[in-house]
């Protein structure tokens, strides 16, 4: 399985981080998820090594990795003038950095199909998602052999 790529940052400044904040985008999920109909559709992007979900509170969001064009090797902005708003608003100052909040608020990230099973059958008790998750174990296993 291709490994995700590695999360790594440093809330309390960027200057000792790899502009953690340019390396994805995210997009929100309507509605918080419940059912296992919408986990089914979160399952199937976690497969890809590009996606991760977010969890904060009752708002979910996919997030997509890749980075920015703009980022350079130093992981500074290199059109920095004319950066977008959004880049501008960033880290909202009442929030601080996305991540920090994220640590804060108990916030949640799911790298891997496996790893939002394993919270749904833990946490939330969901059965279904204790079967899925030993089934998708089942058959990784018999692949390898
Ligand atoms: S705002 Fe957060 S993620 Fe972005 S560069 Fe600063 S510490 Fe890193
Ligand atoms: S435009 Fe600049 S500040 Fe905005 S995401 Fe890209 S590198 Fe980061």
């Amino acid at each position: 399985m291709t490994k995700k790529q590695e999360m790594y940052f440093n809330g309390d400044d960027c200057r000792f981080c790899n502009g953690m904040c340019c390396r994805y985008v995210t997009i929100d999920i309507e509605k918080e998820p419940r059912s296992e109909d919408r986990f089914d559709e979160i399952i199937w992007w976690l497969f890809n090594p590009n996606i991760k979900i977010l969890k904060n509170g009752h708002f979910w969001s996919i997030l997509v990795m890749g980075k920015c064009d703009n980022l350079n090797e130093s992981n500074k902005c290199t059109i920095y003038e004319a950066r977008p708003d959004l880049c501008r608003d960033y880290p909202p100052e009442e929030d601080g950095c996305h991540f920090d909040s994220i640590k804060r608020l108990e916030g949640k990230i799911f790298n891997t199909a496996e790893e939002l099973l394993e919270y749904l059958a833990i946490e939330r008790k969901k059965e279904w998602a204790k079967k899925r998750l030993e089934n998708i174990k089942f058959e990784q296993t018999k692949a390898k052999k």
